[in-house]
């Protein structure tokens, strides 16, 4: 049996990268779907399969191909929802082991909105998410009192945060430690220094981790590709097209808490199972947020979401 892991995917080709570092190209047949799983790709960058050599006549000397028989359980997978078919989805990437939402509290501003709608995504996908607050050099003291109340209010709740500057190289040994031998992938806004710090732990990589412009012109050939590199200290990163946000999953209202964890904890003291934490009395939550136990822009965060369910719906 021969194994591997899916390292590029053009959408009729799986690149797949054995463990003696070999790569074969491989095809899957017509027929090949994951039980349960609505998408127009059946295999992405990040899984792991099961594939069989295959003779190719009169080409001895050309490269081995493969036909992949088989895809191990994933233990998470993000998607998009593909732009013309809205009732499909297409898996970017599966079996990733920590994203990092790279924010800053200028040049570009970041809002606790979008952080928070990210770490729900994160969340709701199994996806351990870390907080990288970059450009540090350029903060005044006013931004950096900001920055370090968002790193309290986000560590009180579990997630890990740094500090990084490019400039200064200021936590950057910190984030190639905790990228070294896992699956990683970027976040953020464009222009919040993602490329900058990649290639500032491994030089040489050229990502395409900016947003593709012409994505919708361009429609199905960009939507099925994506890629993951090596690092030289261990590990993976995925380059995806449109990385930069994983969208929401479907959820039901009540679901949405569930992923806020601060939120989820309390839900067991609520004077309902189901609650929602808006109109319910004997809230365990809403007392919380009065005590200052919950954080104000964290709750607001979760009623837009409450609001906007519908729109994340498909
Ligand atoms: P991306 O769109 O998230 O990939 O952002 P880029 O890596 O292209 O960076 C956007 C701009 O921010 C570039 O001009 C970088 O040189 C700059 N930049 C990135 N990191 C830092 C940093 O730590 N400090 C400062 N002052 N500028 C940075
Ligand atoms: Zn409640």
């Amino acid at each position: 049996m021969n194994t591997g892991i899916v390292i590029k995917s053009t959408g009729s080709w799986y690149c797949v990268k054995t463990e003696s570092g070999k790569t074969v190209d491989c095809k899957i047949k017509g027929n090949f779907r994951i039980k349960d799983i609505k998408s127009t790709n059946p295999i992405a960058v990040g899984d792991r399969v099961t594939f069989k050599y295959l003779e190719m006549e009169g080409e001895e000397t050309a490269k081995p191909v493969g036909l992949i028989t088989e895809i191990t359980d994933r233990k998470n997978y993000i998607v998009r929802k593909s732009p013309n078919l809205s009732k499909q989805s297409h898996i970017i990437a599966a079996n990733i082991d920590q994203a990092f939402l790279v924010v800053t509290i200028n040049y570009p501003v970041t809002t606790t909105t979008f952080i928070d709608r990210f770490l729900a995504s994160a969340e709701a996908y199994r996806i351990p998410c870390s907080l990288i607050f970059n450009k540090t050099d350029r903060y005044n003291s006013e931004q950096t009192r900001q920055m370090d109340e968002l790193i309290e209010l986000y560590e009180k709740i579990g997630y890990r945060c740094l500090k990084t500057s490019t400039k200064t190289k200021s936590g950057l040994n910190q984030l190639k430690k905790w990228m070294t031998d896992k699956t990683n992938v970027f976040s953020g806004h464009s222009g919040v220094g993602k490329s900058t710090l990649i290639n500032s732990v491994e030089p040489g990589l050229n990502l395409k981790t900016k947003e593709i412009s012409d994505y919708h012109q361009t429609g199905q050939h960009t939507t099925t590709y994506s890629e993951m590199f090596e690092l030289s200290f261990g590990g993976y990163i995925i380059d995806t097209p449109g990385i930069k946000g994983f969208g929401m999953l479907d959820m039901e209202k009540e679901e949405i808490g569930h992923y806020f964890p601060e939120i989820f904890k309390r839900l067991e003291k609520c004077q309902y199972y189901n609650c929602t934490h808006t109109h319910e009395p004997g809230c365990e939550v809403k007392r919380a947020v009065l005590d200052n136990e919950i954080a104000e822009s964290r709750y607001y965060s979760y009623l837009g979401l409450l609001q906007s369910d519908e729109k994340y719906r498909s």
